[in-house]
């Protein structure tokens, strides 16, 4: 493929409007960094004219340092009424600070005249009004028709028109939307190419939804026909049905088409940058997602995993590892040897592949899922699992036992949460302290903490920076079973521990123990 390829990540905005997709300030900070070390070209960060959330990310982002991304700014051109200068959107737009601004104009007869309710000639002017009085600011101006797609079939010369409005301002990208999602790929071709012909020398972008479960399709459709800019959000996340997936375009067009989008290096974090997305957004990753998804290489049993054991591509499209995914069989005692001694690899533990604590941790592992552990996003529990079955077993400390509280006085919902912990340290000493918290898990850790800090003051610095729960599909709502992911940080490093158990509190103290002794095996293992 000649053309060179942008990506651009709009997750945090067009994806945050999932009916399920929340992320916190410090989560949106967090897809940022993660997208940035991907190799994402853009990062749309929202709508600051319309979201506080968005301003303050706008205004935390000039602290990163990001590497490869440049964010990007969204919002509408000018209000009808109002002119250029005194735009409040358009002024919100330049006080976000960012180089780029992208915003949608209406590219279709219909939403002109209907939604925005103003003359089919006024809706050009204020367009490229809009984006000519951007770039006289100093901004790079990135174009969304938005309604492309409809407004093409219903009159292709008006739709055209506004791109034209917006290339001769000196908009830099124009992005074709399918907004509602619903074309086809041999329609998003043809009206691609239309573009093309008109405006030869304009960049051309693809903004596809999936709601015709078309918008991978789409996105590859504008592609083949020439564009050079895909803008959709990891794992599909967005509106109704969703955006166009990256998670899957990007391996697709890179892997089958021959673009280079991403490093090699880049690409085997594809799955990575998955799930962390998926775990940020607090939803559950899907397994059935090509490339990325849990059983996307898994082959269950008999002939397929037989064949696949013998000629890996006999049943993969390509190479897991390309993509950070890995080959699973199902029911088979193979599994995830592999993958496992990789990762004892880069942990430093060595495990030889037919070792007997080999066969245990495998074993292990193996029971824990199915109890309903999940390793993928939390290595430090895998760490201590493999240093466990290695007879590292030093006992820095044996939690005997603890009591929670919650208490509520006013019945409008404030309450207090006490508990009391009981710990023997390793010269045989029992110690019994109590803390209040902010929630029963707090209480607890606070507890623990001043009851080991005295022993073990390097536990001072460690804070818990993220706590996820997750209730897991049980056989029956009594005993569904719930999965808490800790993340922990002492400043320096991060590392995330896992707890599972019928109850949300045993759970979270699991995950804890497991924070708290990996920090303490790291310093040990240090001096
Ligand atoms: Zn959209």
């Amino acid at each position: 493929m000649k053309q060179k390829i942008e990506l651009y990540d709009t997750t945090l905005r067009d994806g945050a409007q999932g009916r399920q997709i929340k992320f916190s300030a410090e989560d949106q900070i967090r897809v940022v960094r993660a997208l940035d070390e991907f190799g994402i070209a853009y990062i749309e960060g929202g709508q600051p004219g319309s979201n506080p959330k968005a301003a303050e990310l706008f205004e935390r982002a000039k602290d990163i340092n990001l590497k490869h991304a440049k964010m990007c700014a969204f919002g509408s051109t000018r209000h009808p009424k109002s002119a250029v200068e005194d735009d409040a959107n358009l002024k919100a737009l330049l006080a976000a600070g960012t180089e780029i601004v992208t915003i949608f104009a209406k590219s279709s007869r219909v939403q002109a005249k209907e939604i925005l309710r103003v003359s089919l000639d006024e809706n050009v002017k204020l367009t490229g009004e809009s984006v000519a009085y951007l770039k006289a600011q100093g901004k790079r101006v990135f174009l969304d028709g938005e309604h492309f797609f409809d407004g093409f079939f219903d009159d292709s010369e008006y739709a055209l028109s506004v791109l034209e409005e917006s290339w001769r301002n000196g908009a830099e990208v124009l992005i074709l939307c399918d907004t509602n999602g619903g074309r086809l790929p041999s329609e998003i071709a043809h009206a691609t190419r239309a573009v093309i012909e008109r405006l030869p020398k304009a960049p051309i972008g693809i903004h596809a939804h999936n709601d015709a479960g078309c918008g991978v399709a789409n996105s590859i459709a504008a592609v083949e026909a020439g564009a050079v800019h895909i803008q959709g959000t990891i794992n599909g996340y967005g509106e109704r049905t969703g955006n166009a997936n990256l998670t899957t375009i990007i391996p697709t067009v890179q892997l089958k088409m021959g673009a280079k989008l991403v490093s090699d290096k880049q690409l085997a974090k594809l799955t990575h940058v998955s799930h962390l997305v998926a775990e940020l957004a607090n939803m559950n990753p899907r397994d059935s997602d090509p490339y990325v998804g849990r059983d996307a290489f898994t082959h269950k049993g008999g002939m397929h995993a037989d064949a696949v054991n013998k000629l890996k591509s006999s049943y993969e499209h390509i190479e897991p590892e390309t993509v950070g995914n890995r080959t699973h069989i199902a029911v088979s005692e193979v599994s995830g040897r592999s993958s496992l001694l990789q990762k004892a690899a880069d942990f430093g533990i060595t495990l030889e592949r037919d070792a007997a604590e080999t066969r245990d941790v495998l074993k292990r592992v193996k029971d824990m899922e199915s109890e309903g552990y999940e390793f993928e996003g939390a290595d430090a529990s895998l760490e201590l699992l493999m240093l466990r079955a290695k007879g590292h077993d030093k006992k820095f400390f044996t939690l005997l036992g603890y009591r929670v509280s919650v208490e509520t006085s006013d019945g409008n919902g404030d309450s207090k949460s006490e508990a009391t912990v009981k710990v023997e340290l390793p010269d045989g000493q029992c110690v019994h302290t109590a803390a209040e918290g902010a929630g029963p898990v707090d209480a607890i850790n606070n507890a623990l903490r001043k009851a080991l800090e005295g022993k073990y003051p390097e536990l001072e610095k460690v804070h818990l920076e993220d706590y996820k729960v997750r209730i897991l599909d049980g056989q029956s709502a009594t005993s569904a079973k719930t999965r808490v992911f800790i993340e922990s940080t002492d400043g320096d490093t991060e590392w995330d521990t896992v707890g599972v158990s019928e109850n949300i509190i045993a759970a979270s103290v699991h995950a804890l123990l497991d924070s708290i002794e990996y920090k303490l095996y790291r310093t040990a293992n240090k001096t």
